[in-house]
């Protein structure tokens, strides 16, 4: 699931000017991405690979979990659009700060127990410039494949994701960016129209 943060839009205008010269400034088609307040779509653009790093929170055998799912994204569109740039340990957990990281979290909202996973988003303008992701370790168990009573962490990763290039849930057509995952369910291909809405923007 996405709570996406805004914090990136009080800043549009001014990054808006200075992106003037190369970006259609009206309003644009969605292609499932998140779009800001000016209704365009919000990517990272040509700003690839995204090196996505994995904080020391996640438990190791994950590891090439999260490479399979970068891997299903790359693949998807043919080239390297997402790269692990390997361990990180921040301390400090979740934190603006400019790295991209995925962490894994035994603390949660009391409020969001249904929540599996959450990434935030910032962006400024309509570039992204950081994302983050974090998985819900209190309330739920994870696997590699379709478990009993456990998420498969390369779907999930899969989705969350999408997220971080800045794709916005779809429910109405197949697609790995479906609001929900069952347990034991794995759902690791990104699909037609999740290719087609890349395409918009990488
Ligand atoms: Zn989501």
């Amino acid at each position: 699931m996405l709570r996406r943060l805004v914090v990136g839009i009080l800043l549009s205008s001014a990054v808006l000017a200075l992106n003037a010269c190369g970006r259609q400034q009206g309003p644009e088609e969605s292609c499932n991405f998140v779009q800001n307040s000016s209704v365009q779509r919000v990517s990272w653009g040509e700003q690839t690979p995204i090196i996505l790093y994995v904080d020391k929170s996640v438990p190791p055998e994950y590891f090439g979990a999260i490479e399979q799912a970068v891997e299903q994204w790359n693949s998807a569109r043919g080239r390297g659009l997402i790269k692990i740039g390997g361990w990180i340990n921040s301390s400090a957990g979740p934190a603006r700060d400019g790295a991209n990281v995925i962490y894994w979290l035994r603390e949660w909202e009391a409020d969001r127990p249904f929540e599996q996973a959450r990434t935030s988003v910032y962006w400024a303008g309509d570039r992204i410039y950081e994302t983050d992701i974090r998985v819900n370790e209190k309330n739920f168990d994870y696997a590699i494949g379709p478990v009993a009573g456990t998420v498969d962490i390369v779907s999930l990763m899969v989705h969350e994701i999408g997220h971080v290039l800045g794709l916005a849930h779809l429910d109405k057509e197949p697609s790995v960016m479906a609001t929900s995952l069952a347990n034991a369910t794995e759902r690791r291909l990104p699909t037609a129209t999740d290719i087609q809405s890349l395409k918009c923007e990488y």
